[in-house]
């Protein structure tokens, strides 16, 4: 596989390479689980490819272990942070869904009692 290019502007490619600093939970071999800055519930970790990945599509269609790399990080994560197997991981696709930042993300979210659906 040929690894994508790294765009300079992105956030969370600038926190892989430890240019913008971030409390890291995991650091995998391609995967880095951090904490969320603006938090939803006790715990708020978020998954990155190390690898920039415009949204979870893209990261399926060119990388697909990768993606299940992503979902073992967050258990991983769960598991770490005693959530005990309760916990969401979700990812916002599109601007409409919410996302605001353009490098795939899974989001973990867990520690609270979580209503469904979500808003
Ligand atoms: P999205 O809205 O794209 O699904 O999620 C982006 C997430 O990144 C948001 O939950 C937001 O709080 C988080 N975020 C934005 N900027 C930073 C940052 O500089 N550091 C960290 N740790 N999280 C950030
Ligand atoms: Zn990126």
């Amino acid at each position: 596989m040929v690894a994508p290019e790294t765009p300079r502007d992105c956030l969370f490619c600038r926190i892989v390479a430890g240019d913008v600093p971030a409390e890291i939970v995991l650091a995998g071999e391609s995967t880095v689980a951090f904490r969320d800055l603006n938090p939803q519930a006790p715990t708020h970790v978020l998954v990155i490819p190390r690898h920039h990945y415009d949204n979870a599509a893209d990261l399926a269609s060119h990388d697909p272990s990768g993606l299940a790399d992503m979902f073992a990080t967050a258990a991983q994560v769960a598991e770490r942070e005693g959530l005990s197997g309760d916990y969401r991981a979700v990812f916002n696709t599109g601007a409409g869904a919410g996302q605001t930042v353009f490098h795939a993300h899974l989001h973990v979210l867990g520690g609270r009692p979580l209503r469904w659906p979500p808003g």
